[in-house]
């Protein structure tokens, strides 16, 4: 999926499909219900097999895989559906068997509205996705016995989930959380009408070692940088969409083919014959969007005394 278009493709060859194997199998399934690239099928047993064939038959490059359904059971999403004996679907949250319902957990350092946010989400989720309160029940009871969350905080998160109040026209802030402190912090800006977030300082993910090889800075897209001149005391400061290296292969070949008018640099390094410090280049920032690096780089060049840039 590399192309932005590649979505919308994929839609219209699989409404395609869908559309000949609805229409053309004499035998259709009774349900076709799809969420990109799943598809829940209600059909009968004895025409399964056909269908599936015939499925995969009409576009050679496009082939499905099935999942049957097992004692009547079986997983579509996020949801456990079961046919009952009366021929309704009963249904619930699905996790798979390796999962063990661990969410942050109510002793562990965190903001309170934190641990208040993973409650409200766990029970939105089970309320959409339980078709019954025994089974939305179970699987609340199950989430607060495996992180702690004490039922009497559950039940008041229960009955604000639908009541949610925003308070407009506040200012807000993020800092940094440090339990005991934060909250006293929070109740002075409260009342200073002043709302306040925290994020946790210390996480078990910043100590662990990242597996991936870090990107040098001169390699990363869309960087502002500043590079001083070896041979007085100004500086230049550029931004590019691309890598840093990469830019300083144009400015280098704009000194090599004699076209001061390519950039300020190459215009300085030109007429004064001075050479650029290149070793000391600095990347001031990293910004992916046009307008703010443009931004951040006249910041520098405005507040720069000695400036190559014009
Ligand atoms: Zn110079």
């Amino acid at each position: 999926m590399g192309s932005p278009v590649s979505p919308i493709l994929a839609n219209l060859i699989m409404e395609d499909i869908e559309n000949k194997a609805m229409t053309e199998f004499h035998h259709p399934p009774k349900v076709w219900k799809h969420y990109v690239d799943d598809t829940f099928v209600v059909i009968k047993r004895k025409d399964l097999q056909q269908f599936f064939k015939f499925l995969n038959s009409i576009e050679r490059t496009v082939q499905c895989t099935q999942e049957i359904e097992n004692d009547g059971v079986m997983a579509f999403l996020d949801v456990k559906l079961t046919r009952e004996s009366t021929g309704y679907l009963d249904y619930t949250v699905y996790s798979k068997p390796t999962h063990i319902d661990r969410y942050l957990n109510f002793r562990s350092d965190h903001p309170l509205q934190h641990k208040k946010a993973v409650i409200k989400t766990l029970l939105c989720r089970e309320k959409l996705l339980t078709s019954n309160e025994t089974n939305y029940q179970e699987g609340m009871d199950r989430i607060q016995l495996a992180n702690g969350y004490p039922p009497a905080l559950t039940a008041r998160s229960q009955n604000s989930t639908n009541t949610k109040k925003m308070v407009e026209n506040r200012c807000l802030v993020v800092l940094p959380y440090y339990r005991g402190l934060s909250e006293k912090l929070q109740r002075c800006l409260r009342n200073h009408n002043i709302k306040s977030f925290f994020k946790p300082m210390r996480t078990i993910g910043d100590k662990l070692r990242n597996e991936k090889d870090p990107v040098h800075p001169f390699d990363r897209q869309g960087a502002v940088y500043c590079v001083p001149c070896g041979d007085c005391d100004q500086k230049y400061f550029g931004e590019t969409k691309r890598s840093f290296k990469a830019r300083k292969k144009e400015h280098i070949n704009y000194i090599k083919h004699f076209h001061p008018e390519k950039s300020a640099l190459a215009k300085h390094a030109l007429e004064l014959g001075h050479r650029m410090n290149w070793s000391k280049t600095q990347i001031v920032a990293f910004e992916n969007d046009f307008r703010k690096r443009r931004f951040i780089e006249s910041f520098f060049i405005n507040s720069t005394r000695s400036i190559i840039n014009e």
